[in-house]
C-alpha cells in the first residue's frame, strides 16, 4: 500500500489514511478520497429524493388510493418522508429489525409471485434510467452473481456461446452452476 496519492476527484494529494481501503485497487486504496466519496453519496441521495418527490407529485391519486385501501388517513409528502427517514434510522440502529422486515417482504413475494412480478415490471418501467434504478440494478446483479442464480448462469452461458438466453436448457444451467462453484472455490 502507498503512503499517499492523488485523489481522482479533487486532484489533491492526500495521505493513505484519507482514503478508504480497497483490496481490488493496485494501490490498495480507493481512487477517490473519503471526503469525495462522502460528497458523492450526499449528491446521489439528494438526486434520489428529488426524483421521489417528483414521482409522488405525479402519482398523488395512486398514493391516496393506497391509503384508502388500507384504511389509513391520507398523509402529506412531508409525513411520508418523515416516516421513511424514521424507518431508515431504526433499521440502521437495529440490524435484526431490518432483517425481520426483509424476511417479511421475501415471504410476501413467495406468497404472491404474480403480483410481485407485476410490481417489479411496473417499478422498472417507472424508474428506468434514474439513479435509484441504476443502484437497484447493481444490487440485483450483485445478489444474482453471489447466489449463482438461474438468471445469472443463463446470461453467462448465452454470452459465452452466443445463443439467446431463452435457448439455454435447464440441464446446462445446473452443470454450469456446479462449474462456477468449483472455480470460485479454487480461487479462494
Ligand atoms: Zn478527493
Amino acid at each position: 500500500m502507498v503512503d499517499s496519492k492523488i485523489c481522482t476527484v479533487c486532484k489533491i494529494e492526500k495521505s493513505a489514511e484519507s482514503f478508504h481501503k480497497n483490496k481490488r485497487a493496485k494501490t490498495g486504496l480507493n481512487p477517490s478520497c473519503k471526503l469525495c466519496v462522502r460528497n458523492a453519496h450526499h449528491r446521489q441521495r439528494e438526486s434520489i429524493s428529488a426524483k421521489q418527490k417528483e414521482w409522488r407529485q405525479n402519482n398523488r391519486e395512486r398514493l391516496l388510493a393506497y391509503d384508502r385501501a388500507r384504511d389509513r388517513p391520507p398523509r402529506t409528502d412531508a409525513v411520508r418522508q418523515r416516516e421513511r427517514d424514521l424507518r431508515r434510522a431504526r433499521d440502521k440502529a437495529d440490524p435484526a429489525r431490518l432483517e425481520a422486515r426483509r424476511s417479511r417482504i421475501r415471504e410476501w413475494h413467495r406468497a404472491h409471485p404474480d403480483q410481485a412480478k407485476r410490481n417489479l415490471a411496473n417499478w422498472l418501467k417507472r424508474n428506468k434510467g434514474t439513479d435509484k434504478y441504476i443502484l437497484q440494478e447493481r444490487a440485483r446483479n450483485r445478489r444474482a452473481t453471489e447466489a449463482i442464480s438461474d438468471g445469472y448462469v443463463r446470461r453467462v452461458l448465452s454470452q459465452g456461446a452466443g445463443i439467446p438466453a431463452s435457448a439455454v436448457p435447464q440441464s446446462l444451467i445446473e452443470a454450469k452452476r456446479l462449474h462456477i462453484k468449483i472455480m470460485r472455490h479454487i480461487k479462494r
